[in-house]
């Protein structure tokens, strides 16, 4: 605040949290381990300036709406994966909120009952098998026995505990046999969720970002095949395309949703 010219007029925050956005408070946020925290009026005593919050995955799609992949589009879903998994869903020209303001967290829809454990209470949630922290884990698991401790996914992360998606990802550019089984294996549950999102939003666009997207070059193919094979009628109209703003589409979506609730902007759609 101090280095900044001209005073801000309010300040929108984007949190990985299932959020109360009218009350400013985040209600539960599993991989920050947080529950009912009254972050907009904590964060706003000591910025001195209104702070206004929203989930992370809404901040994006509003950013990507306003001024990326989304614009022009009134029925369009969002799907940022990167350490977790965030969603939420432009439906008739409205930003969906849900009933508590916690609209959009597939990324804890069942994809395989009884599965791997997630960070949320529950086993087999889509973010368990392709979330950033599930695929770091499955890496960490299949290449502590076995052929797997020769895996080059081990020598780039100089230590088993500091293996990530993003050590998986770099050995799979470099051909590693068990990266690229761990990638593969992904995309498959990627595409089971996808399609299954399709299906029940029948979007006109499915608009893809974050450090996962990013880092599986052949995603969006394998998504866009398994989306016309499995769903001919509803899958024949939807567009999937990246994200356009990059790191700073949370940054971009808070700030516009802080200005529009102060209605510095006028709120559209
Ligand atoms: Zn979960």
């Amino acid at each position: 605040r101090s280095a900044c010219p001209h005073a801000p007029a309010a300040i929108g925050v984007g949190v990985a949290a299932q959020v109360d956005s009218s009350e400013g408070r985040v209600l539960y946020a599993p991989n920050l381990k947080w529950r009912s925290r009254p972050l907009a009026s904590d964060l706003s005593r000591h910025l001195q300036c209104p702070v206004y919050i929203i989930n992370d995955a809404r901040a994006a799609t509003l950013g990507e709406w306003r001024h990326g992949a989304g614009q022009g589009s009134d029925n369009w879903l969002c799907l940022m994966v990167g350490t977790g998994v965030g969603s939420s869903a432009v439906v008739g020209g409205l930003l969906l909120e849900g009933a508590s303001n916690s609209f959009g967290e597939v990324g804890h829809m069942t994809l395989v009952s009884g599965g791997a454990p997630c960070h949320c209470p529950h086993r087999g949630c889509i973010e368990a098998y392709i979330g950033g922290w599930a695929i770091g884990e499955r890496a960490r698991r299949e290449t502590a026995t076995g052929r797997g401790r020769r895996s080059l996914i081990r020598t780039l992360a100089g230590a088993p505990q500091r293996i990530t998606a993003r050590t998986v990802f770099q050995a799979y550019r470099r051909g590693d046999s068990l990266a690229i089984r761990l990638v593969r294996e992904t995309e498959k549950y990627f595409a089971d969720a996808v399609v299954g999102l399709v299906n029940g939003f029948n979007p006109e666009r499915l608009v893809l970002g974050g450090g996962i997207i990013e880092g599986l070059p052949h995603l969006l193919p394998v998504l866009r095949s398994a989306i016309r094979s499995d769903l001919p009628t509803v899958g024949a109209r939807v567009r999937l395309v990246r994200a356009r703003l990059g790191s700073d589409t949370v940054l971009i979506g808070a700030g516009t949703y802080a200005l529009e609730r102060h209605r510095i902007l006028p709120v559209q759609g």
